[in-house]
């Protein structure tokens, strides 16, 4: 069988999932260890057996629902990979305008290449975190989450993108030892998705992405609530804080940073033009 017959078929066999085509490339370079270039020059070579036989085991898995991302072992993100496993989200592209954000406040106020100092609230595969330190690499960044597998695999992420973070295995729900209000920026993409909107989301994230990344409780806003708490209270003044939120969050995460402690809260839409991040200076 060449390259191409199994592209074919494979993308038959896909069909009703997201990008089939895609994703048989995707499958075929990972086996093959080639890029996608290499991949549709030499189209008519033929798949050794050995590769065939793993080519057919990613394929049932990615039939059965698993998404991607972990088939392959990472997911791209602002421009770099980033390893991916079931202890960490996926990334995702809505995250970037976290990214976005920060660069464009702190490039205003001409402190691109100032020491500055950020943190980051539940980093997960630490997609965030190793951006801003791979964009900026004057700026000194804490990365903390609460599992073990989430900071080792965003170890892993910091190391192979040359970026040196501090990490903390802690958990923001609590008090934080970071003594005095010194951080710059404050970014966060934390779980919050509602127990009832978590039953409706499809079966690919259900079954494999963890829980725990996602739903904070019954009602979404235990996390994104206690990261404000922990943002207001550990940020200097003039400092900036960035949260994700789901599209229906925009108010109530407006809400948490409403008093003389912030100014400038205000929502980012994402591309589809939903709200998506909350932005507040503090005071
Ligand atoms: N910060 C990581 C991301 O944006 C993890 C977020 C999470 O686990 N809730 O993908």
């Amino acid at each position: 069988m060449t390259r191409k017959e199994w592209k074919i078929e494979a993308t038959r066999l896909l069909a009703g999932s997201d990008a089939p085509a895609l994703t048989a490339q995707l499958l075929l370079c990972h086996v093959l260890g080639i890029d996608r270039v290499a991949l549709i020059a030499h189209s008519e070579e033929a798949v050794p057996a050995e590769a065939q036989a793993e080519l057919g085991t990613l394929l049932e898995r990615r039939l059965s629902g698993e998404p991607l991302a972990y088939i392959l072992g990472s997911r791209e993100f602002y421009g770099r990979d980033f390893e991916v496993n079931a202890h960490t989200l996926i990334p995702r592209p809505e995250t970037e305008h976290i990214i976005e954000e920060a660069l464009a406040f702190f490039d205003r106020q001409g402190r691109a290449d100032a020491p500055l100092r950020f943190l980051d609230l539940g980093t997960g595969s630490g997609c965030i975190a190793v951006t801003l330190a791979a964009e900026r690499p004057a700026w000194r960044g804490t990365a903390l989450d609460f599992s073990a597998g989430a900071l080792d695999t965003a170890r892993r992420n910091a190391a192979a993108h040359g970026t040196e973070l501090d990490f903390l295995l802690a958990d923001f729900t609590r008090p934080l030892p970071f003594g005095e209000a010194g951080f710059d920026l404050i970014v966060s993409n934390p779980p919050y998705i509602s127990e009832e909107e978590y039953a409706e989301l499809d079966a690919g994230v259900r079954d494999f992405e963890p829980r725990s990344a996602l739903v904070p409780g019954p009602d979404g806003m235990e996390h994104p609530r206690a990261v404000a708490e922990a943002a207001r209270s550990l940020l200097r003044p003039g400092g900036l804080f960035l949260m994700e939120h789901g599209w229906l969050q925009g108010e109530a995460c407006r809400a948490l940073c409403a008093g003389s402690a912030w100014s400038h809260v205000h929502t980012v839409r994402d591309l589809a033009g939903k709200d998506r991040c909350l932005y507040a200076e503090r005071a």
